[in-house]
């Protein structure tokens, strides 16, 4: 196994999401929206199992050349094979 899948990691940054799902309350991330374009970035073994956190949808929305260059580089080194 290359990655160890957590839950309760951010795909992007593995700091905790903070989801609040799990503990019955509402999550913050029912309130923000994520854009679709940052979804489709996150690796496909963490795709509906593992929130984004909220720095790393911030930090999309205010640059997201820069998010990409800081994350998606690794990430598709993973994901080459797909391609
Ligand atoms: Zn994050």
């Amino acid at each position: 196994m290359k990655n160890q899948l957590n839950e309760n990691i951010c795909p992007f940054c593995k700091s905790p999401n903070n989801c609040k799902m799990e503990s019955g309350s509402k999550c913050w991330c029912v309130d923000v929206k994520v854009p679709t374009q940052l979804l489709d970035l996150v690796p496909t073994e963490f795709k509906r199992k593992a929130c984004i956190c909220l720095q790393c949808i911030n930090s999309y929305k205010e640059n997201p050349e820069l998010f990409k260059s800081n994350y998606c580089e690794k990430l598709l080194i993973e994901e080459k094979d797909e391609f």
